[in-house]
């Protein structure tokens, strides 16, 4: 695709000084002062088989800056055509790409990820223009545990046989991976390292409304020199997702977006031999007992569902306090929301970004309203929004009840609901009447309670004292309508290889 001269300037900002926030432990590494102007191409192409070309439908589409609504790019509409394209590129670069010693693999890995780290300043402020997430967050947590997946991811490729002790991993072969808009580059890079790190090549298609870091990846490829074929994007919305996870030549899919798609993509892969993983919604629980450190149980559970504006499928979208420390955990919230600023992503304070489509605004409106309708009670601080953009204001919602849609239904936004427990039975049995199965946070001193109700609660991850850490050792998945397969750790290695029994030679 031509390059053009529109590029998009952002103020000069100091690198990130080592301090984290929203409990990312990975630190940014400091970009070079070139990268403070992020060039954007008027146009992207597809990325099949190593080069940059015109999709076959001769279709393009906009992607937009949700926090001012102006047009960054556009970018390809990939149709059934495209798609095979890509799948033939991608089974084409599988022979040698699997053939390739785990060492070997291994460079190229560690090579992507350096680049990342070099980059991180353009792939954060990209990711923010893109998303709308603060620049904060892109910084401290998105690009770096990206580099982060694919370093850990590196360590492995040449391990594998140590990981499956007595039994021979081979790749799955060809991988359609489909990710949404609220991680994007970190949702590519956990798709991407283990899939490649066991000798798969892939298909990936990022969501149509954030496409662009994925797309900027492929240019971090190049540079590092990666076969042809071995990753093939193609953006598009949910027709060409669908015309991925429909293609015979697949042999696996792995899947992360909302359950009503999870569901359609379960449907379409059935009774085809096609290996399956899906990480799904979720409406985490977040329990907070009364001898729990209060304050800093306040920052955890802001933490827990305003961080990305709560465009999170593990947020703990669920605060259970115990009843007799509600009132004054409440207040305490209410003062720390008070404080909570919200407005342009690009600034380096800003704790709340822009909701990322005027789609996803309505729907957090709606689940909202219902809440009132519903008889809950809502609280919003004072907070001025921007004229342009999409923008919800911080809001909790306290009486609220086991049955109220906003306790069931995941509303993907920044919203907390409050209810209360007497008791650590009465707690897990809120915490588990749920259809979801992701996530859940417990905050208390006592570390035989933790152990009590972690293993009585039926998520994927239980944070202790803590909420929305991750880490590329970590597994995580989901129970029930969250999914299931594991992405992170032994476990997401576990779903890109075969295992034959025995150490056969070959
Ligand atoms: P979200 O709630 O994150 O928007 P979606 O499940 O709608 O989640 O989208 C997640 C990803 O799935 C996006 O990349 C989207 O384009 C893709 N997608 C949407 N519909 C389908 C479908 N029927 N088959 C395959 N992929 C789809």
């Amino acid at each position: 695709m031509a390059k053009t001269d529109n590029k998009t300037s952002v103020p000069k900002r100091r690198a990130n000084n080592g301090k984290l926030s929203f409990g990312g432990k990975w630190q940014y590494a400091k970009a070079p002062e070139s990268t403070d102007h992020v060039a954007i191409e008027d146009r992207y192409g597809l990325f099949i088989g190593g080069a940059w070309v015109r999709p076959k439908s001769g279709k393009y589409f906009a992607t937009i800056n949700p926090a001012t609504e102006k047009k960054i790019a556009e970018v390809a509409q990939a149709n059934k055509k495209d798609v095979d394209a890509a799948v033939q590129a991608a089974k084409k670069a599988l022979p040698a790409w699997r053939k390739l010693s785990g060492d070997d693999r291994a460079r190229f890995l560690f090579r992507i990820a350096r680049i990342l780290q070099e980059r991180a300043r353009e792939f954060a402020v990209l990711e923010t223009l893109d998303n709308g997430k603060p620049i904060k967050e892109t910084r401290d947590v998105d690009v770096p545990l990206a580099a982060q997946h694919f370093f850990y991811h590196a360590g492995w490729a040449d391990k594998l046989e140590l990981l499956f002790p007595g039994e021979k991993p081979e790749p799955v072969g060809v991988v359609g991976q489909i990710i949404p808009w609220n991680f994007p580059l970190l949702m590519a890079a956990w798709k991407i390292a283990p899939a490649l790190a066991a000798g798969n090549t892939v298909v990936i298609k990022p969501a149509e409304t954030s496409p662009l870091t994925a797309l900027r990846l492929c240019e971090v490829f190049e540079q590092a020199e990666l076969p042809a074929g071995v990753v093939n994007v193609v953006t598009g919305d949910g027709s060409t997702g669908a015309a991925l996870v429909r293609h015979p030549d697949l042999n696996k899919v792995a899947f992360t977006g909302s359950t009503e798609v999870g569901k359609e993509i379960q449907k379409a892969v059935a009774g085809r031999s096609v290996d399956l993983t899906l990480e799904l919604g979720g409406k985490a629980a977040h329990l907070v007992f009364e001898d729990a450190a209060l304050d800093q149980a306040v920052e955890g559970v802001v933490r827990g569902i305003f961080f990305n504006q709560g465009h999170v499928c593990c947020a703990g979208s669920r605060l259970i306090v115990q009843e007799s420390v509600h009132d004054l955990f409440v207040r305490k919230l209410q003062r720390r929301m008070a404080r909570i600023r919200v407005g342009d992503p690009l600034d380096k304070n800003t704790d709340m970004g822009a909701i990322h489509s005027s789609e996803q605004l309505m729907r957090i409106r709606g689940l909202v309203q219902s809440g009132v309708d519903e008889g809950a009670v809502l609280f919003q601080p004072k907070c001025a929004l921007p004229k342009n953009g999409f923008w919800f204001v911080p809001s909790m919602f306290t009486g609220v009840t086991q049955s109220h849609r906003i306790s069931r239904e995941e509303i993907f936004g920044p919203v907390l609901s409050v209810s209360t427990f007497r008791t650590p039975e009465e707690a897990v049995k809120k915490a588990n009447d749920t259809s979801y199965g992701l996530s859940a946070g417990i905050w208390t001193d006592k570390g035989a309670r933790i152990l009590w109700v972690a293993s009585r609660i039926r998520a994927g991850i239980v944070w202790n004292n803590t909420f929305n850490l991750f880490d590329a050792a970590s597994p995580f998945g989901g129970y029930q309508e969250s999914g299931f397969g594991r992405e992170g750790g032994r476990q997401g290695l576990r779903a890109y290889v075969k295992l034959r029994s025995g150490l056969l030679p070959g």
